[in-house]
């Protein structure tokens, strides 16, 4: 599979500070979005710590890593993926033990969002209440569930959705990572096709954005960092209350370089 992307982080309209971190590894087709929380400036450095530190674990040799993978994980899960929790756990690590070092970044924390690409499986790596979604013939599919107060009491029937969209607390997370010693992490894979497209987002994006906005952007846009850049556009001109972040992946048939090959040895005998 041929992977295209980009990624575009602002920092939105209101806030002086951007606390949202994100990287592409183009080589690995690995994707990492992380928004940080913390007085001052601490939510940068939280989330710079998630993301930062997942880039090194999974672009360094396995043999090298120095971590047993993990324990627990289903066996029939992939390399990739235990290697991504494996990753999660360690920056859920770090920025603890940041915190529990430096007083002045205590309750600092971090939301993760990552995702891993090989050839047609895609392995995440998910807390907090960023997103993951994943456009596939016209549909909007989240793959990732918030871990906010308001989702829970959305899945527990409590509020409506509408209620949440509105609700003043909208902020409060149940899980992020850094607020304890160790964190629960929801793991997955999914299968992926060809045309498909990957996006992942800080809430920066679909507090600002309904999800029918989102598909339409992405579907009118087949360049992934045009795509990126639109939708970060339209988060700030619906009043940009927040950092927001965006990455668009997609995935592409191989180019059919044997094809042209055999095409142009035909061409000669002609
Ligand atoms: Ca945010």
């Amino acid at each position: 599979m041929q992977i295209v992307s980009g990624g575009v982080s602002d920092v939105g309209r209101l806030r002086s500070n951007n606390e949202d971190s994100f990287r592409i590894l183009e080589p690995l087709n690995l994707f990492i979005l992380s928004d940080g929380m913390g007085g001052e400036a601490h939510g940068e450095v939280a989330s710079a710590l998630a993301v930062d530190t997942i880039a090194k674990y999974c672009s360094e040799p396995k043999e090298d890593s120095g971590v047993t993978l993990l324990d627990g994980a289903p066996s029939q899960w992939s390399e990739n993926t235990k290697r991504l929790q494996n990753a999660v756990r360690q920056a859920n690590a770090a920025i603890f033990e940041s915190a529990q070092n430096n007083s002045e970044q205590r309750g600092m924390g971090a939301t993760i969002t990552a995702a891993w690409a090989d050839d047609s499986r895609l392995s995440l790596a998910h807390v907090g209440d960023s997103r993951a979604y994943l456009l596939r013939s016209g549909t909007l599919q989240q793959l990732t569930n918030d871990h906010s107060l308001v989702a829970e009491q959305v899945r527990r029937g409590i509020i409506t959705p509408q209620q949440a969209e509105t609700s003043e607390m909208q902020s409060v997370l149940l899980r992020a990572l850094g607020a304890h010693p160790e964190v629960d992490i929801d793991i997955d894979e999914v299968a992926i096709f060809p045309r498909d497209t990957l996006l992942l987002c800080s809430d920066g994006l679909t507090r600002m954005l309904t999800e029918p906005e989102i598909a339409g952007a992405l579907q009118a846009e087949t360049n992934p960092s045009v795509a990126a850049q639109k939708l970060v556009d339209l988060a700030n001109e619906n009043g940009g209350l927040d950092n927001v972040t965006v990455i668009v992946a997609s995935f592409r048939e191989p180019p059919k370089s044997w094809l042209s090959w055999m095409r142009r040895g035909s061409a000669k005998k002609d």
